[in-house]
């Protein structure tokens, strides 16, 4: 019997670096892949419709609600965003292990429909840094700063929540650390048995 896929939730507040650190994870690892969520927002430009999103208009989200073919769901501004479980399902019923991408309330939602999802928090080291961090990408000009930082501090709060925190400190030890918990979740024994009773088998005569 093949094993079925895993579930990691990543969360940070923005800024932190978690789009940098996923990215690579899910480039690096095999076997590993984004979810792919469904939103009502329109695509920006390079964006492509089941590439980075299920680009769906309001009828169809409100329609996938009503039959409660989301995991979870929220509405961020005046967009919504939803985890569709038959997609997760069909990639989790095939091995493969699903990186969601998602903010900290549509988390705890996943969170509490599936207890077995790897929680991990990604955490800036320090407000100084993360306010550096959100100047250096040039998208948060002086106005937004203050409101964006009290949002993050509202979002940092969210860490006790998580089964894992990793500071983003430095890049490539940050990497490390969350590259070790995906491992770690692969090595558990339920998902190693398929392979310790083959390793067992070849000692048959
Ligand atoms: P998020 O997805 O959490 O909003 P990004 O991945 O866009 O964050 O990263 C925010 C900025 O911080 C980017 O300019 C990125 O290059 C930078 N960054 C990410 N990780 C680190 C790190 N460990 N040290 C210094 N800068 C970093
Ligand atoms: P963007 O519009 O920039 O792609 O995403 C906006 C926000 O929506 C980000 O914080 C992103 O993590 C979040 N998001 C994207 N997809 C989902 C989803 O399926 N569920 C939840 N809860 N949040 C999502």
């Amino acid at each position: 019997m093949k094993p079925t896929g895993s579930i990691f939730v990543l969360s940070a507040p923005s800024g932190t670096g978690k789009s940098t650190l996923a990215k690579r994870l899910v480039a690096e690892m095999p076997g590993l892949i984004f979810s792919i969520s469904c939103t009502t927002r329109a695509p920006r430009p390079g964006e492509v419709h089941g590439r980075e999103y299920f680009f769906v208009d309001d009828a169809t989200f409100d329609r996938m609600i009503a039959q409660g073919e989301l995991l979870e769901w929220v509405k961020v501004y005046a967009n919504r965003y939803g985890t569709g479980k038959a997609w997760l399902q069909e990639q989790l019923d095939q091995g493969v292990d699903v990186l969601l991408d998602i903010e900290t309330v549509g988390a705890m939602n996943v969170k509490a429909a599936l207890p077995e999802a790897v929680m991990i928090f990604l955490l800036p080291p320090s407000a100084q840094e993360l306010a550096r961090r959100l100047k250096g990408r040039g998208d948060t000009d002086e106005g937004q700063m203050v409101l964006r930082m009290a949002h993050a501090r509202h979002e940092m709060e969210q860490y006790a929540h998580y089964d894992h925190l990793v500071v983003n400190d430095d890049l490539e030890g940050a990497y490390g650390r969350l590259k070790a918990i995906v491992e770690a979740r692969r090595s558990e024994r339920e998902r190693m048995e398929a392979t310790a009773q083959a390793i067992l088998q070849s000692f048959e005569p």
